[in-house]
């Protein structure tokens, strides 16, 4: 019997009741994209989602609360932090945002090395919980790994994907300022937000003793100034109040919940339907396409099949691996589009392991107004135009600079009316820049399917198998000390040096296994993030990325996304799909 004769047997309602034009599997920042530029296509499509259903603002319940309304003043307790060792690792997590997280019992997977799996399973995936840090690749990073020779050569270029920045940053809000910088090209910004001061001489500092290092105010998916179509949506300007993390009840950062959801909801095209764990994508044999999806009801553990003319896989980078690795057949025994074997592997992530901190004397006359949501970014500097380093690839550092509370620190007593009063004026001024670095994908750093263990829905555990290399030290070691320099000539005193050495993982940034490229035997997707071997599924998150740059990842998920629904839908017209 056939994956599709099984699929509508196991279907209670009958094909025709399930069947959309496009099927999106996730409703995570790149779902989220799909689902709007296919309904905006008019073409009807069905979004699957594992959790459940999250709407802006009503479910958003600690957006508006203040510290001490909670529990535990924003803390867990230590029975929760027993319970969900990993999870609770997770940058931002605490009392006020668990609820957009998972529990670490309830989604187990194999670690055959520490890496830290961090996951949102809910309508807006991490969405609603990412940094919103939204810097525009270069050409430097789509062309490094040929150049270098240590990796495949990405099927496209900036210029490719150039105009679908442009699209998604319009509608997404991203501000940022126009720098005309080689490694970060400028984009369709809103207006910056401000540096402070310290941020400011930090920057002119720079600029004198490292001309060709910039630092340049943030570019992050904030509406500074709501355009038409925010307004239309509601979205309205950033307060900068910097409690992202709950939800914005202004729907002034990105997520899908805020933007891109209620967009497609209003074409009248798109079907949500959370509690869907998507078990496997069936592909027929006779007609040599994939037809649809079978779903496995989060609740009640029920199986049916859902069908489309066209898939989109976005159930983030190595959930989407998960998905095609399970979706066996007889042609495609070792996983859907799996003719290379390569499927699942080159993992990689991004290296966050280092940070630098100082204080910085002589600005203590001076204050700054709001909490700002965002960071200052010194694009990336090292092996640009020629390898100039011992290590391969590139970071990106962002950095900051704050005033402590409190002028406590020449007390020996932290008690009494001297400490009181201390405790009401501001303290020193600190300065941070931490790195967001490549790094390099390996055959050996994979993923692949438990052969004996399953999760609560039947199906295979992940085995994660990814790990740090030698070019990952030298470039933490690099960074170390070009960070220490910079703050060092911009006169901060007492520096230190961190190397959190935390598993890949928690970076949140995790990309690869179903790889991008020319040639069908070293790549799963061609330069439209069609598998080559079933041009009907298409693969736009994390799992797509042929190397990972030093930019932060997630605006161009957006940018692919929205360019891959373009062609599909052109594709569709002409009758090829
Ligand atoms: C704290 C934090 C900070 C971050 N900061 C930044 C940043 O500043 N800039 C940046 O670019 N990125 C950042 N990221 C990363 C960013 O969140 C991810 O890159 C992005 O969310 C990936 O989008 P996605 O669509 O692939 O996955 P997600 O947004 O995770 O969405 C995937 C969705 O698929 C669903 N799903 C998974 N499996 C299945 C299945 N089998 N069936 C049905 N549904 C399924 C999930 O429940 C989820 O809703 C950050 C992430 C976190 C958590
Ligand atoms: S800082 Fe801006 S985006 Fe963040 S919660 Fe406040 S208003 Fe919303």
């Amino acid at each position: 019997m056939n994956m599709a004769v099984q699929a509508i047997n196991s279907n209670t309602k009958g094909v025709a009741q399930n069947t959309y034009d496009a099927i999106v599997i996730g409703s995570g920042i790149s779902g989220g994209w799909a689902a709007k530029e296919l309904c905006d296509k008019g073409l009807k499509t069905l979004v699957l989602e594992r959790g459940r259903n999250v709407e802006h603002n009503k479910d958003y319940p600690t957006a508006t609360k203040d510290l001490w309304e909670f529990p535990h003043r924003g803390n867990m307790t230590r029975q929760f932090l027993k319970d969900n060792p990993l999870i609770s690792k997770a940058a931002g997590f605490g009392e006020d945002t668990a609820h957009f997280f998972i529990k670490d019992k309830d989604h187990p997977y194999v670690q055959e090395k520490p890496f830290d799996w961090i996951r949102g399973y809910q309508v807006g995936g991490k969405s609603l919980t990412w940094g919103r840090a939204c810097q525009r690749w270069s050409n430097f990073e789509f062309t490094a790994p040929a150049r270098y020779g240590y990796g495949l050569d990405w099927p496209i270029r900036y210029e490719d994907v150039a105009p679908w920045y442009s699209h998604v940053e319009k509608f997404a809000g991203v501000c940022g300022n126009k720098d005309g910088i080689e490694a970060m090209p400028d984009g369709e910004f809103l207006p910056p937000f401000d540096l402070n001061c310290v941020e400011t001489h930090v920057q002119k500092s720079i600029k004198q003793h490292f001309p060709d290092r910039h630092l340049v105010q943030a570019r992050w998916a904030h509406i500074t100034k709501p355009t038409e179509t925010h307004l239309q949506l509601g979205r309205g300007k950033c307060q900068a109040r910097n409690l992202c993390m709950r939800g914005c009840p202004y729907g002034a950062y990105f997520s899908s919940v805020s933007a891109t959801l209620p967009w497609a909801a209003r074409t009248g095209n798109l079907t949500m339907r959370p509690f869907s764990v998507v078990h496997s994508i069936i592909f027929d044999e006779q007609k040599n396409k994939a037809i649809g999806v079978r779903v496995i009801d989060a609740q009640t553990k029920a199986t049916t099949d859902y069908f489309a003319r066209i898939i989109f896989l976005n159930a983030s980078a190595l959930n989407s691996n998960l998905v095609l690795l399970n979706s066996t057949s007889q042609r495609f025994p070792n996983g859907l589009g799996n003719d290379s074997g390569l499927l699942g592997k080159y993992i990689a992530f991004h290296n966050y392991r280092a940070n630098v901190r100082g204080e910085i004397p002589g600005f203590e006359d001076k204050y700054y107004f709001g909490r700002n949501p965002t960071e200052p970014i010194i694009a990336n500097y090292r092996n640009l135009h020629q390898q100039d380093t011992d290590y391969l690839g590139g970071f990106t550092t962002f950095m900051g600079a704050h005033r402590t509370r409190g002028a406590t620190a020449n007390l020996t007593e932290e008690i009494g009316a001297a400490y009181k009063d201390a405790l009401s004026l501001p303290g020193g001024w600190r300065v941070y820049m931490y790195m967001q670095g490549e790094t390099i994908p390996k055959e050996s750093n994979h993923v692949r399917l438990s052969k004996t263990e399953k999760d609560q829905w039947g199906i295979p555990l992940l085995v994660t198998s990814v790990a740090y290399d030698d070019n990952d030290e030298k470039m933490i070691k690099d960074f170390l000390a070009q960070s220490t320099a910079m703050l060092e000539k911009a006169g901060c005193t007492n520096i230190q040096q961190h190397d959190s050495k935390q598993a890949p993982g928690l970076d949140i940034h995790e990309m690869g296994g179903v790889r991008m490229g020319h040639d069908p035997k070293t790549s799963l997707l061609n330069k439209y993030n069609q598998l080559h071997y079933c041009q009907n599924v298409f693969v736009t998150d994390g799992a797509c990325m042929t190397s990972t740059g030093n930019q932060s990842p997630s605006i161009l998920y957006m940018a692919l996304t929205a360019r891959a629904v373009n062609h599909a839908a052109e594709e569709m017209k002409k009758g090829n799909l």
